[in-house]
């Protein structure tokens, strides 16, 4: 095992790898940006170290700073926690370069899913299901365009291979538009992510989005955690996380999940990784694959009782998987709620200090956040504080214990969207489970403010 780790990240998730390291016994080398200097964790390290001004180009995106500070500190691995340098090939091949375990899949697999083409054929081969559309990337020529879109069958939706965050899509509906959209999203992605390549999938209309995680380790064993439902998402952020995922067939995700398993088997995949389906109708559909720890990790953890970030460090030291998939068994009910520093209706990020922060508990209640009261909250980065996470015997007990758990948290001086989970939890459509991912978005604009 690892005697030194690296966090090169921030926030509720720099603090959540600092506890993994602690229970392993591992040391944890903090990193920070000046405007970090005073986070908990980083007051908590037995090391950390400055790795540039409060621009995230310029720290937690700067990989010869995060990779020195590895270099000086004498740590063997580095955590890249998500977001940020999480999902870049480049940076997990000069961490190796560097002679520093990446704690996370291999380059390889990192660059296959970071593009969207490539990673929807490897899925096809490994019999994962996908939305039915292009085989590959669009061709120029616009009658063949067209014939692939008719096959399809409009709405189709035009995406980038190289997108990511929800930006590089369109919608198209009609065939009249098909081609001056291609010619468009084309130029955009190559604008935006130094990749004109786009390809074409059936537009499914008012699907769920329910996810697969997934473990694996050096010597092709893989097993999946059951799944998570994060439907309930504004701009294709997700804001309110539950696992199991309510009135889907036990026998469906089994199936599902096995075959995730099989696909990260053929591919060699490594580590921990999500595998993001939109579903429709009884049936999934491929749409993405994170190489990576997700913010919503924690109910997978509580239904489960298995630590995804302990298990993802434990491999990338080259120990085998600790279970099998028949000792895998998911109980209860766990629902995350992100607590966001901005208004709770306008959605204006709201940083600054935060005058009085006092946590919820109680049976079932997890509360992942580097916040105190007189922490201030910088405006450099993602308006994420933490997450609220609950665990019930079953779907009612955790609604219920979401709303005691929202009525007791107290956050003073900065806004956040506290008022909106509260009232969220008790709205009778999501209590009744099986919301779609336009939910949300309609019912902000059914509750005008
Ligand atoms: P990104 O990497 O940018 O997040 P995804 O491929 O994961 O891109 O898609 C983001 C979101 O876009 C999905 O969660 C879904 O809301 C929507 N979307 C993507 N593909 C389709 C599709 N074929 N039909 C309907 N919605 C889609």
């Amino acid at each position: 095992m690892f005697k030194k780790i690296l966090v090169a990240n921030r926030g509720e998730i720099a603090l959540r790898i600092q506890r993994a390291c602690r229970e392993l016994g591992i040391k944890a080398v903090m990193v920070y940006s000046e405007a970090d200097r005073d986070a908990k964790y980083i007051k908590l390290a037995e090391e950390a170290v400055c790795i540039g001004p409060p621009p995230s180009a310029q720290s937690y995106l700067n990989m010869p700073a995060i990779i020195s500070a590895a270099e000086v500190t004498d740590a063997e691995a580095i955590h890249p926690g998500y977001g940020f340098l999480s999902e870049n090939a480049d940076f997990a091949e000069r961490v190796e370069k560097s002679g520093f375990q990446f704690i996370g899949p291999t380059p390889e697999s990192i660059r296959m899913m970071g593009d969207k083409v490539a990673a929807k054929q490897a899925m096809i081969k490994a019999g994962v299901p996908c939305v039915p559309g292009s085989e590959g990337e669009l061709p120029d020529d616009p009658v063949q365009v067209r014939r692939i879109a008719r096959t399809v069958g409009y709405p189709v939706i035009i995406k980038a291979a190289g997108g990511g965050g929800g930006r590089g899509m369109r919608v198209v509906h009609t065939e009249a538009a098909l081609v001056n959209a291609v010619a468009m999203t084309r130029a955009e992605a190559g604008a935006a992510f130094g990749n004109p390549a786009v390809y074409l999938e059936k537009f499914l209309q008012n699907p769920r989005h329910i996810e697969i995680q997934v473990l694996a380790d050096k010597f092709k064993n893989a097993v999946y955690l059951g799944e998570r439902d994060c439907s309930m998402q504004r701009r294709h952020q997700k804001i309110i996380e539950e696992a199991p995922a309510p009135g889907i067939a036990r026998k469906l995700i089994e199936r599902l999940g096995e075959r995730c398993a099989t696909a990260c088997k053929k591919i060699g995949y490594r580590g921990a990784g999500t595998f993001e389906f939109l579903y429709e109708d009884g049936e999934f559909y491929f749409i993405e694959m994170n190489t990576r720890v997700q913010v919503e990790h924690p109910v997978t953890e509580m239904i489960t009782g298995i630590d995804i970030v302990k298990t993802q460090i434990m491999v990338a030291a080259g120990e085998k998987l600790p279970f099998t998939q028949r000792q895998v068994q998911i109980h209860g009910c766990a629902i995350e709620c992100r607590l966001n520093a901005e208004d709770p209706y306008r959605f204006v990020p709201s940083p600054g200090r935060v005058s009085m922060w006092h946590a919820p508990g109680g049976p079932g209640v997890r509360v992942d956040s580097h916040v105190y009261t007189n922490y201030t909250v910088p405006s450099n980065y993602d308006s994420m504080i933490g997450k609220i996470v609950v665990y019930g015997d079953n779907r009612e007990q955790a609604l219920a214990r979401m709303t005691t758990a929202l009525g007791e948290t107290v956050v003073e001086g900065i806004k956040t969207n506290i008022a909106l989970h509260r009232e969220l939890m008790v709205d009778a459509k999501f209590m009744a489970g099986g919301t779609n991912i336009h939910y949300l978005e309609e019912w902000l604009s059914n509750h005008p403010r």
